[in-house]
């Protein structure tokens, strides 16, 4: 099974390879990335880290703006 992990059985999670054209399995917690017969094929790098961390940060972001917005609105109707 692909979807969990081997080694610390956690979640996997599909990555799309434009490279590659085919999606591949990343393990969170382990950082790397596995085919679809569970054979490891490489590391997360430090690249891939730092945009995927950014999406969450972008994500977070927009949540907080949104939050802020309710509030505005709310307090105008009160
Ligand atoms: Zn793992």
């Amino acid at each position: 099974m692909t979807l969990f992990c081997k080694q610390c059985n956690g979640r996997r999670v599909p990555i799309f390879q434009k490279t590659e054209n085919t999606s591949f399995w990343l393990c969170e917690n382990c950082e790397n990335f596995t085919d679809a017969d569970d054979n490891i094929l490489r590391e997360l790098t430090e690249l891939e880290k730092n945009e995927m961390k950014k999406e969450l940060e972008d994500f977070k972001e927009d949540n907080s703006k949104f939050s802020k917005e309710k509030m505005v609105r709310r307090k105008g109707v009160n």
